[in-house]
């Protein structure tokens, strides 16, 4: 099964992407991810992403379509397309992508949220540096203060783009770029909308229903 989570920045894509591939072993496939990895260890695409991804605009179709080429082969028990595609171009290659391996989309996956609660979701998030585990100021603090729940790391960090200015770039970027690429999947009759903004394991059950009527 092959699956798209949309949403902007904040409706929780990566946190349910990341829970269907352990419980279903789907692979997630964030081109967020895959950018902030280039960037880190300076290749050719992260050298060109940095800049880009730090005002909050979107990289180029070219860049990110190479990039889950480069991977939808690794997702045989399918892939969940977390961030990607963000625009029209990149729904058409993600369409040939599919076409070229004899697989289609499942199902769209649309996060239905609140803008305004999204900027303070994202702004106080951060994670362990060490293991990833996601925590936020005001939700969801380390039980003891420094000290990673999970792997006892005291070492956090949050990303460059996590902040006020750069989120309001992005929303304005999934309001102009992406969410025009809905009517495109309504019309294949793809779209399944959650409530974005309940809580992780509502919207977890919310996917799961989806999944397990359509099998
Ligand atoms: P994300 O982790 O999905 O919020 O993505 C972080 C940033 O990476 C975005 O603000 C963009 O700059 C870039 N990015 C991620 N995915 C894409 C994509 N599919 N198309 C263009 N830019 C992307």
């Amino acid at each position: 099964m092959d699956i798209i989570l949309l949403g902007p920045p904040g409706a929780g894509k990566g946190t349910q992407a990341a829970r269907l591939q352990t419980n279903r072993g789907m692979i997630q496939l964030s081109t967020g991810d895959m950018l902030r990895d280039a960037v880190a260890k300076g290749t050719p695409v992260g050298i060109k992403a940095k800049a880009v991804m730090a005002a909050g605009e979107l990289v180029s179709d070219a860049i990110v379509s190479a990039l889950i080429g480069e991977r939808l082969d690794s997702a045989t028990e399918g892939a969940i397309f977390d961030g990607f595609p963000r625009t029209a171009h990149q729904a058409e290659a993600l369409e040939l992508l599919l076409a070229d391996r004899d697989r289609k989309l499942d199902h769209v996956i649309e996060l239905v949220v609140d803008e305004e609660a999204l900027v303070d979701r994202i702004t106080g998030r951060f994670t362990c540096a060490c293991c990833g585990a996601s925590y936020h100021d005001h939700f969801h603090l380390p039980k003891i203060e420094g000290t990673c729940d999970v792997c006892g790391s005291h070492e956090f960090k949050r990303r460059p783009d996590d902040n006020e200015a750069t989120v309001r770039t992005r929303m304005a970027e999934y309001r102009a770029k992406t969410a025009p690429i809905l009517p495109f999947y309504e019309e294949k009759g793809l779209v399944r909308r959650v409530d974005g903004m309940a809580s992780v394991d509502e919207v977890a059950t919310a996917i799961d229903t989806i999944l397990d009527t359509s099998q």
